[in-house]
């Protein structure tokens, strides 16, 4: 496995690590429609209508729904529903042009169209090679074959949830897709470490479903989303700037911030990452795995990032150091502190003092060795292309404003039940 598959599993399964209660609701947007309020009930009433399939009246055949079976092809399956050898012949050359009988695949759902009368003729197979895609074969005259598409309804859904447990009530009660999951983590990956979200953290999400044929086939959007940390509110609103999708908070700014340039307001570099350099107090040539910025004894040192202080101690190199985890990418590292001012599962944002400025440890003068991590490897920050954070345009506010306000009273109308009851 690669690194970023590694952490994405990894997310998975810390997302998957914690119990989640949900509470689904389940409502149709749609924009064009007078829609009705639960998709549910407009389900219901679709099936009073005559029952279109594949645009096929269902009513006018004898519909036979399988899968394809192992070491099954087209022909065992035509030729039991009184289609020829030679018509099956045919069909395969045919569709060498088109969609090819060679791709039809085992565990693939097909569906048959027969004749409604004594002989039960096949007139039409259909075969879907995934739940959005279909290929009509057309079992008569010139044998026609083409593709169609299923229509996808997008459904608007709320959820919301509280940390409360472990993995193994997680699997029991969870019925939060991991994919959504894993979009929250996406979506957060600046400001929470998902690896650490703890006991009573909650959060509330509005996103949209996809679904064909009234079954889920997965998530859209996240639109909204309030998520719960350490106490503090994290909001992420979905909107589109300059075609490009991207998530915003409350202010109006991205929530893809960047790092600070330096863990020093004003500092001096002087030394850079380099894999060889002379080192001043062990006198030989060593790889230097951090970028050193000068400044007065007790100056003050501050977190690049938002984050988790995972380390705060002392070694005979390090001297006083700190450790702080970001995201489920990055981590930063400041060494040589005359004083530390953090505590190991502190949560700090961007900006926040975390030590002074001191020369402990292996160093000839006062400096902050800081140190970048991404995915576990040290890494030259000068060097790291981290993602711009634009905010939310002037152009764009009136807009952005308008959708803020409507989400955020869709937000605030998701209660968190489980909450309450466990307090
Ligand atoms: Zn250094």
């Amino acid at each position: 496995m690669n690194n970023k598959l590694k952490i994405v599993s990894g997310v998975l399964t810390a997302i998957l690590g914690i119990a989640l209660i949900l509470i689904i609701k389940g409502h149709r947007t749609n924009p064009s429609a007078p829609a009705p309020k639960l998709a549910y009930d407009s389900l219901k009433t679709i099936k009073t209508e005559p029952k279109k399939i594949f645009g096929f009246s269902a009513d006018s055949f004898i519909v036979v729904t399988s899968e394809i079976k192992k070491n099954e092809f087209l022909a065992n399956i035509l030729l039991a529903h009184q289609i020829d050898y030679a018509t099956i012949d045919q069909l395969a050359k045919k569709s060498k042009e088109s969609f090819d009988v060679r791709k039809i695949a085992a565990g693939k759902p097909y569906t048959l169209l027969l004749e409604k009368d004594s002989v039960q003729k096949a007139r039409y197979f259909i075969y879907q090679p995934d739940p959005v895609n279909y290929v009509v074969y057309e079992l008569y005259d010139s044998l026609g074959i083409y593709e169609g598409q299923k229509e996808v309804e997008i459904i608007e859904k709320s959820a919301s949830g509280v940390i409360y447990s472990s993995l193994y009530e997680t699997l029991q009660t969870s019925e939060i897709s991991p994919y959504l999951a894993v979009r929250l983590a996406d979506i957060f990956a600046w400001s929470i470490d998902f690896y650490r979200i703890q006991k009573g953290d909650w959060f509330k999400v509005i996103y949209e479903e996809k679904r064909i044929d009234g079954k889920p086939i997965g998530i859209g959007k996240v639109m909204a989303v309030e998520f719960n940390h350490f106490g503090k509110s994290f909001l992420g609103f979905h909107f589109l700037q300059a075609d490009k999708e991207d998530y915003f908070d409350e202010t109006a700014n991205s929530l893809r911030k960047a790092f600070l340039k330096s863990p020093l307001k004003f500092s001096r570099l002087s030394s850079r990452y380099t894999m060889r350099r002379f080192h001043p107090v062990q006198k030989r040539w060593k790889a230097h795995l951090g970028t050193d910025y000068a400044a007065p004894s007790g100056t003050p040192i501050m977190s690049t990032g938002d984050g988790v202080v995972t380390h705060s101690s002392y070694t005979r190199g390090n001297g006083n150091y700190v450790k702080i985890k970001h995201n489920s990418a990055y981590s930063t590292q400041y060494l040589h502190m005359s004083k530390r001012k953090v505590n190991v599962g502190q949560f700090v944002k961007q900006g926040d003092i975390i030590g002074l400025v001191g020369s402990t440890g292996l160093a000839t003068g006062p400096h902050v060795c800081y140190r970048f991590w991404k995915y576990g490897k040290q890494v030259d920050h000068l060097k790291e292309d981290f993602p711009s954070a634009e905010p939310v345009l002037d152009s764009n506010k009136l807009a952005f404003d308008k959708m803020l306000q409507e989400q955020k009273a869709k937000l605030d109308r998701i209660q968190i039940k489980e909450m309450l009851a466990s307090k």
